[in-house]
């Protein structure tokens, strides 16, 4: 079989400075659409203040990283973050992003995402309120 690859763009504007939005059905269909059987789908934030990472749906979770990331990172004081001297204000924001990560990799087994049981794939925004936008690459036969 010839190989395939297709590359799309999702959009995300969080309306607040953080959030995590659960996005493994939006790719699932990216999946379903290129027809690849077996292949690799790549996950990645196009923004160097904002995360794609895979782990467990659940609210108290996400509160618990939110809290988390606060703590190694605060947004305020901002004056405590020398990239903020640039007129900035996200220097939290790009901190919180390296520790996220920005990209995954899922593979794709026939047709579908071979994701663990608890597995799922979330955007993580750390300085919203604008539109961004995640890489999704489908490659496979
Ligand atoms: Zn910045």
């Amino acid at each position: 079989m010839p190989m395939k690859s297709q590359t799309d763009y999702l959009w995300f504007e969080v309306p607040k400075r953080r959030g995590y939005l659960r996005i493994t059905d939006q790719v699932e269909a990216l999946v379903g659409r290129s027809g690849v059987q077996e292949g690799l789908c790549l996950v990645n934030a196009m923004h160097i203040t904002a995360s794609v990472y895979i782990n467990d749906a659940e609210d108290g979770l996400l509160h618990d990283y939110d809290v988390w990331l606060e703590q190694l990172a605060p947004h305020a004081p901002t004056d405590q973050y020398h990239h903020n001297r640039t007129g900035e204000d996200n220097a939290d924001a790009h901190l919180k992003r390296q520790v996220m990560g920005r990209e995954v990799v899922v593979a794709i087994t026939k047709g579908k995402l071979d994701l663990g049981p608890w597995e799922q794939i979330f955007y993580g925004e750390f300085d919203g309120r604008r539109r961004k936008r995640v890489l999704v690459k489908i490659i496979g036969e």
